[in-house]
């Protein structure tokens, strides 16, 4: 859980601001989106006039399967946020704001706990290619025999070359054998 108690900046004046390192494990864990190093970075607060204005940068590692040899590798990946999140109860009053269901993710609870983990959740999952590959190079997996490229050629290469080319191969190979 990536949260943070934010009762004293609530009842600061507008434009009041806190900042946070934050050095967290995501907390949620799924397909897709697994987590191998913890998010790491940097957010300010700042009170709005309705709310609590987050800003800042987290960076994270996810094991990802890359598109062409299937292999499981780690990717950094970096997220911007900026993001209003508006208090549960009303400041003066006490009484609980109504909730529109599109903000349940930006919602600061009714003990005045601000939880990023939702919104982080959501931008690391965005920021995710949807065709990941390894390395730039990665020759992925021969069609034939399903062997990872990265590791060395299969020899499915051989019986793949042009019959014409295959022919003057033959000859050639019965020239080296004659000249031995
Ligand atoms: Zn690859
Ligand atoms: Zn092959």
């Amino acid at each position: 859980m990536i949260e943070f108690n934010v009762a004293g900046l609530l009842n600061e004046f507008i434009g009041a601001t806190r900042e946070y390192d934050i050095d967290e494990m995501l907390g949620v864990q799924e397909e897709g989106l697994v987590a191998v190093e913890p998010v790491q970075g940097h957010v300010k607060f700042t009170r709005t006039h309705d709310g609590i204005l987050v800003q800042g940068g987290l960076d994270s590692v996810f094991e990802v399967q890359c598109v062409r040899c299937l292999e499981l590798f780690h990717m950094p990946l970096h997220i911007d946020i900026e993001e209003i999140f508006h208090p549960r109860v009303d400041l003066r009053t006490g009484a609980l704001i109504p909730v529109d269901p599109d903000e349940m993710d930006t919602l600061i609870s009714e003990k005045n706990l601000l939880d990023l983990t939702e919104v982080v959740r959501q931008l690391f999952l965005l920021a995710m290619p949807h065709m990941p590959v390894c390395t730039a190079s990665c020759r992925g997996l021969c069609p034939h025999c399903g062997q990872n490229l990265n590791h060395g050629q299969c020899t499915c290469h051989e019986d793949e070359i042009d019959p014409r080319w295959a022919m003057l191969r033959s000859l050639l190979d019965q020239d080296a054998e004659s000249g031995a």
